[in-house]
């Protein structure tokens, strides 16, 4: 503008120079304005048109959009890339893998999900996940959010294919599906379970009339030579142990097998742990172990009875096992944040950490010549684990080597019963000490 006024100047017409030149510029600013603004509204999802051409300032405007989308080209080649390679390698998977969004409709899903799941590519794109697979079980499971354990199901395609059902959540609110066939594990599975559960039963017959015929003996040990008695009475001794193993053999499958039954009722805690107290104290008598139990009167819990109280026994019994003569046996029950907590503690051998997450295993044995020496079959605490798990509930495990253990039975939130003194302060705080000797 300053050269046009002072060209201007020579031809006394500096302002007219000046506006000639300014309505120039504008001319020129509005076509490049205009060039940018058809660039931007053409359609860039197929067409790769690079922006336009020009010199000075929107030369420079111009070459760094361009920067700018190649940039961004180059960077979203790589994402389609690695989603290619991401969806080509879980087309390959056995596992059927779907994508749910935030309002419950698919998104996308693998070729095995349209095997084991029968779903349909694109009719059943952004479909209602509850529409797909309508199992209540699976709408329970999916509806609940509690994913922690997978859920078996039979694929709704063919009722003879079992599928393991796992989800977890992602993103906003998405949830990734995972299933798997798991027909032939499931097979093998009631293979052992009846296998299992035949072989206890027949042997169940043998060992009674082996036992039998000890007693009898046993009872009538005065016409035995004297070399007789010892192996005789091992003899008894390990059928014993035989049967108990067979019971609890027995025992296990039926927990494996049947549902929990309906005959649940509310029990008080402090009267089930005075009930195994008593007879862990009179079978333990020569032990001479403190028992304390520390529980609030009213505490109440939903359970079947004869099962928990198996299950509570079987800690107690442990606990006197492996505490040696004298030591001191807590039975206590409290609330806790997951629901409600009865614990057994003892501080008698203890066990050594690497021990502890194997404990639940069927005939795992912590150190197998202080079970034989105990009597024991290693299949309690698969037992109360078991039990726990058919009320909804787990067992904990603390333990220090010389010290004692602590084995609790955690029970959800569902399985308290509250009474209507809820909140009042009870001050019936039992502590009943028994004194084993005196029983
Ligand atoms: P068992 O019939 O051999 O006692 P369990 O399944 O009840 O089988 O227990 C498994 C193992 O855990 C036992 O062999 C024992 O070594 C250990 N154990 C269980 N309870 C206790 C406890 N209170 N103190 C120390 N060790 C224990």
């Amino acid at each position: 503008m300053a050269s046009a006024g002072f060209v201007g100047y020579w031809f006394n017409q500096s302002l007219a120079a000046i506006l000639l030149i300014t309505i120039a510029y504008l001319g020129f600013a509005f076509y490049q304005i205009k060039r940018i603004h058809l660039w931007l509204i053409q359609d860039h999802s197929n067409s790769e048109a690079n922006p336009p051409e020009s010199f000075g300032l929107w030369g420079n405007v111009f070459d760094g959009i361009y920067h700018l989308q190649r940039r961004e080209r180059q960077a979203s080649a790589i994402l389609k890339n690695i989603i290619e390679k991401a969806q080509e390698s879980s087309a390959a998977m056995e596992m059927a893998v779907v994508m749910i969004n935030s309002k419950n409709s698919l998104d996308w899903w693998n070729t095995a999900a349209e095997n084991l799941l029968g779903f349909k590519d694109p009719q059943d794109r952004g479909r209602a996940i509850s529409n797909l697979l309508r199992d209540p079980e699976f709408l329970d499971y999916y509806n609940n959010e509690e994913f922690s354990e997978p859920l078996k199901l039979p694929s709704p395609k063919s009722a003879d294919q079992i599928l393991e059902f796992s989800l977890t959540r992602f993103g906003k609110g998405e949830k990734l599906l995972l299933a798997r066939n798991i027909t032939q594990l499931h097979r093998l599975e009631l293979m052992r379970k009846d296998f299992v559960a035949n072989v206890s039963h027949e042997l169940r017959t043998p060992i009674t009339v082996i036992k039998g015929y000890l007693e009898a003996i046993v009872d009538n040990s005065k016409d035995l030579d004297e070399k007789w008695r010892k192996p005789i009475s091992q003899m008894q001794q390990q059928s014993a142990r035989m049967e108990n193993i067979v019971q609890d053999l027995l025992l296990l499958s039926s927990l494996e097998t049947s549902n929990i039954t309906t005959s649940q009722s509310d029990v008080r805690v402090q009267e089930l742990l005075e009930e195994v107290l008593n007879d862990t104290a009179q079978s333990q008598r020569k032990k001479a172990h403190h028992y304390r139990i520390e529980c609030n009167s009213e505490d109440t819990i939903h359970v079947e009875h004869a099962e928990f109280y198996s299950a509570v026994l079987n800690l107690v019994v442990n606990a006197a096992k492996y505490t040696p003569k004298g030591g001191e046996i807590i039975l206590s029950g409290n609330n806790s944040d997951a629901g409600y907590k009865i614990s057994i503690e003892d501080n008698g051998l203890g066990i050594e950490a690497q021990h502890l997450p194997r404990l639940t295993e069927r005939f795992y044995r912590v150190d197998a010549s202080r079970s034989s020496d105990t009597g024991g079959t290693g299949l309690g605490l698969a037992i109360v684990k078991h039990i726990l798990a058919r009320h909804g509930g787990s067992l904990e495990v603390t333990s220090e080597t010389g010290e004692g253990s602590c084995f609790s039975c955690v029970l959800p939130e569902s399985r308290v019963v509250r009474s209507h003194l809820e909140g009042k302060e009870i001050d019936t705080e039992a502590e009943a000490q028994i004194n084993p000797s005196r029983l």
